[in-house]
């Protein structure tokens, strides 16, 4: 098994409940969810006029290689109605692979770390509540470092839901 941090995102349609259901989606496909971080709501980047976004990261358990972990979310984003549009346009869901255990990959499809994470505070704040301290592998810093490093502006990121929640049996979806 090994120990991978799901960064998500959501800002179409009902963003709360889009990331609860991508959640409980995860594990009849071989991705066990551990822990969910805070929840977020942030400023769209990307194109104007968007809705803001809800993000969330999840620290998940499993076997699946990167490719096929990969597969999995992209199958997620298509059963819930995501349609490949506009980069960084709105979404109803947006799940990618932040880190993969102590992992670096570098490929067309694929890059871990993700190549934004360090730009990122609406990923890199969700991984600090679920571990601050990791390092991030090909980095050399830790994930509070380079939150910590992140120019910010007041208001780009709110808390809204203030607990990491053990997501250990969560429920399947009906
Ligand atoms: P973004 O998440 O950057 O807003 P998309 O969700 O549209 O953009 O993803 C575009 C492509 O990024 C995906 O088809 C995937 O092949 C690639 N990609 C590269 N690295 C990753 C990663 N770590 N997690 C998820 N997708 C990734
Ligand atoms: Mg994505």
């Amino acid at each position: 098994m090994v120990r991978v941090f799901i960064a998500l995102g959501a800002n179409l349609g009902e963003p709360r409940a889009a990331l609860a259901e991508a959640q409980a989606r995860l594990r009849p496909l071989g991705v066990a969810p551990l822990r969910r971080a805070r929840l977020y709501r942030s400023a769209p980047v990307g194109p104007p006029g968007q809705p803001p976004y809800y993000n969330t990261a999840l620290e998940v358990e499993t076997a699946l290689l990167p490719d096929d972990l990969l597969a999995v979310l992209k199958q997620i984003e298509a059963t819930m109605g995501r349609t490949p549009g506009e980069r960084w346009g709105p979404r109803v869901i947006d799940l990618d692979i932040a880190l993969y255990g102590g992992l670096v990959l570098d490929t067309p499809e694929l890059t871990i770390p993700h190549r934004e994470l360090a730009n990122r505070a609406f990923v890199l704040a969700p991984l600090c509540d679920l571990a601050a301290d990791l390092e991030v592998p090909g980095r050399g810093a830790t994930l509070a470092a380079l939150l910590e490093a992140l120019p910010r502006t007041p208001g780009d990121l709110e808390v809204v839901e203030h607990a990491v929640q053990d997501v250990r049996a969560a429920p399947i979806p009906r």
